[in-house]
């Protein structure tokens, strides 16, 4: 559509357009307030005066849009709504830094000299620069919150208005904004805007996928709104009866969500059970509000069936970025399952605005330092040098999106950690040394393993050792980018990560000669090469000193022995007794163990696919004859694992001269961290004995302990026992036979 407004009818719509912004702001605006903000609107419209925006409406219209936003749906002060206007002044007009602060004073000033900065961040192709580039951004966080929130504001008036941009743009703006400026809305509790940002990004990366869902939420609105009602109508009395003020809403899914849902779940939209949510919003005073809102939980539930595994209490501990709400999800009208989320007028500020919420409530009751600590600790990781940006915006991603749980230190103190976090998390958000000392962690005054996944309500007590030092192993047991970034930073210097990137390499390199990258292989080239270790292998890999002539000669001479190998195959006539090993070219892996505990288990081999050693297997429990192994790609092996998925074990190869006995001893000692210290030390000690599993409860000052091992042979363990007997505090080992 042409633009065709007259340059009456634009100062006409400019000045209806700044009142209604001034109309509608959040915050109550006192009358220097509001002469502040109109100076910064007369200078802006000023400065920008002949400027138009690529829709050929004035270029004001744009900082009064984004203004807009600032004051009302953000909910910010008056210093962010004039640095609105003012955002693209330096950019974008020949006024610089000093005439704004001289204009405006200091703070308005370093706020649009921080939007500045950012729209100045080259674009660039280069996906590390990108990142790079986002980290940039981030840092302005350490200056001023309200430079993101206003950026979020500027980023979400350009989607609004993107049709007017070419078409390549509007895919890259969109996927930006799908990328970093949702979660970061999300992350600072914009939850509306969040949404509407998923939701026109959606739009311009797959129109279709957009109109196609947005119409089908159109087609089945009355049917939504008839169920809304017929709940709504159900509990009414009963809450009138309480006295309760309140309003009854249903809340759909956003197109995005629903997209994401069906994807995920590889369902049609008809399938996502999910699609809306009912809202009870009441009022209250703040005292009485969370008696209220399980006086409102109490009424739907008399009503309808809850589902006990769908309860989230967000009052009593809110989300980090302070959301707070009850939900709950009930089996509602015509049998179907419906999300009913439970919150007081207050907490739906709070839901809606975020921050500038948290501003105006801040002498009520709510916990605050939740986005604060976060900001913190989004610092701390944006300071440390060592690390790579591209892992930082993953990882920061990660953390963005984190579901969170609360765990408590041994003192009572309340920590939040994202979902899946282990230990080694909790050690690392404690402190630093504590973190890369980590030797053990209780758990509710249990031993644990470092992997172990914290549950909320945890508590958590961390046993550090001198000695100990961050391992590989931990990154795949962390969740935070904290704990990542340190570990990832000690493990440099130890060359650690050098071996990590050889071992990609060679599984890339290997590939590239047809060689699939395995236990089996890895063997090969060790002995191929002559080392020690995989450890050796990876690292030489890394660190450039095997080169690619070397590994293309190991790939001939394993081609060769693959031609013997069935050569020998043929005259042997190929007739392989069931059970039998075949040493030619896995001579180092020719014994399966199963399962998780690598346990091993009587087997044979089935006729259908004659596995070899060193195939990838798994065993097929039959009912009759014990485990039967199936290659991966045998015939059969689909069917089976469709229709007795349960009837499946896992199935590793291992070298059968290497692989030892389990013995399980029983300890029983006076409690003391240092006794377990040196328990585990003397196993550690000897070389070749393996510990499998680590169980210590303590109580009133003894404690029980039952340790696997794993070893070579019997003399290993007599040995063992007279050591461990030595130690101090030991009352009592013995050998359990099962
Ligand atoms: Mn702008």
């Amino acid at each position: 559509m042409a633009y065709t407004a007259t340059i009456k009818d634009e100062k006409k719509e400019i000045a209806r357009l700044y009142k209604a912004m001034l109309h509608d702001t959040y915050q109550t605006l006192s009358k220097e307030d509001i002469s502040l903000i109109r100076k910064a609107f007369e200078f802006a419209a000023d400065a920008h005066k002949g400027q138009r925006r690529k829709s050929g409406e004035p270029y004001i219209y744009h900082p009064i849009a984004v203004a807009t936003i600032v004051a009302n749906e953000i909910g910010l002060d008056t210093d962010s709504i004039a640095a609105a206007l003012l955002h693209d002044v330096i950019e974008d007009t020949d006024y610089t830094f000093i005439d704004i602060e001289q204009l405006f004073g200091a703070t308005i000033a370093k706020i649009v000299n921080g939007l500045t900065k950012i729209s100045r961040l080259k674009k660039d192709k280069d996906i590390s620069i990108q990142a790079e580039n986002f980290r940039k951004m981030l840092l302005t966080l350490n200056d001023d919150v309200r430079v993101i929130l206003i950026k979020i504001a500027d980023r979400y008036h350009n989607m609004q208005t993107l049709q007017s941009m070419r078409e390549d743009k509007q895919v890259k703006i969109a996927s930006e904004t799908l990328f970093i400026y949702a979660p970061l809305a999300h992350r600072l509790g914009l939850y509306d805007i969040k949404t509407e940002l998923e939701n026109l990004g959606l739009k311009y990366t797959e129109p279709e996928v957009y109109y196609d869902i947005l119409n089908k939420i159109k087609q089945s609105k009355t049917e939504r709104e008839k169920y809304i009602d017929e709940f709504s109508k159900s509990i009414e009395k009963s809450l009138e009866d309480e006295g309760f003020e309140y309003q009854i809403k249903g809340r759909t899914k956003s197109i995005y969500s629903i997209r994401k849902k069906m994807r995920s779940q590889g369902v049609s939209f008809d399938e996502v059970y999910d699609k809306f949510a009912i809202r009870i919003v009441y009022s209250s005073s703040i005292k009485e509000e969370k008696f209220n809102a399980w006086k409102i939980y109490s009424i739907v539930t008399d009503h309808y069936n809850p589902n006990p595994n769908r309860l989230r209490d967000w009052i009593t501990q809110p989300k980090s970025t302070g959301y707070e709400s009850l939900h709950t999800t009930v089996m509602g009208p015509q049998g179907k399952w419906v999300e009913v989320q439970i919150r007081s007028k207050r907490m739906n500020e709070i839901a809606e605005k975020g921050y500038a919420a948290h501003f105006k409530y801040k002498h009520g009751n709510i916990n605050e330092s939740g986005l604060e600590s976060w900001l913190n600790k989004l610092k701390d990781t944006l300071e440390n040098p060592d690390i790579n940006a591209i892992d930082f915006v993953e990882q920061f991603k990660l953390n963005l999106y984190a579901k969170e749980i609360y765990v408590f230190t041994p003192q009572g103190d309340i920590k939040s950690l994202p979902k899946g976090a282990t230990p080694i998390d909790f050690a690392y958000l404690i402190h630093t040394e504590v973190g890369n000392h980590c030797r053990g962690a209780k758990v509710n005054g249990k031993l644990v393993h470092l992997n172990y996944v914290l549950l909320s309500g945890d508590q958590v007590e961390i046993i550090t050792s001198a000695s100990q030092k961050p391992k590989l192993a931990w990154l795949d047991m962390v969740k935070t980018a904290r704990a990542k970034s340190r570990i990832k930073s000690v493990l440099k210097e130890e060359h650690v990560l050098v071996a990590a990137e050889g071992k990609e390499i060679l599984a890339r390199k290997l590939r590239h000669l047809k060689i699939s990258f395995d236990e089996k292989s890895v063997n090969e080239l060790v002995n191929f090469f002559k080392l020690k270790t995989s450890f050796d292998l990876f690292f030489r890999v890394g660190n450039g000193s095997i080169e690619n002539s070397q590994l293309k000669k190991y790939a001939s001479q394993r081609s060769n022995a693959f031609v013997n190998f069935f050569k020998n195959r043929i005259k042997r006539g190929v007739k392989r007794e069931l059970g039998t090993q075949v040493n030619e070219v896995t001579s180092n892996y020719d014994l399966l163990v199963f399962g998780q505990n690598d346990e091993k288990l009587n087997y044979s081999y089935t006729k259908c696919c004659s596995p070899i050693p060193g195939d990838k297997v798994f065993g097929f429990t039959t009912v009759s004859e014990g485990i039967k192994v199936h290659k991966f790609d045998c015939p059969n092996a689909v069917s089976l694992q469709s229709q007795y998925a349960y009837r499946i074990l896992p199935a590793k190869w291992v070298d059968s001269t290497q692989s030892g006995f389990k013995a399980t001893f029983n300890i029983i000692g006076i409690d003391d961290v240092g006794l377990i210290n040196n328990v585990t030390k003397i196993i550690s000690d000897n070389h070749n004995v393996n510990i499998k599993k680590l169980n210590i409860a303590s109580d009133e000052g003894y404690f029980q302990g039952k340790i696997t091992i794993e070893v070579k042979n019997n003399q290993q363990i007599i040995k063992l026992l007279q050591q461990i007997k030595k130690i101090e505090g030991i009352e009592k080992v013995e050998r359990i036979t099962k």
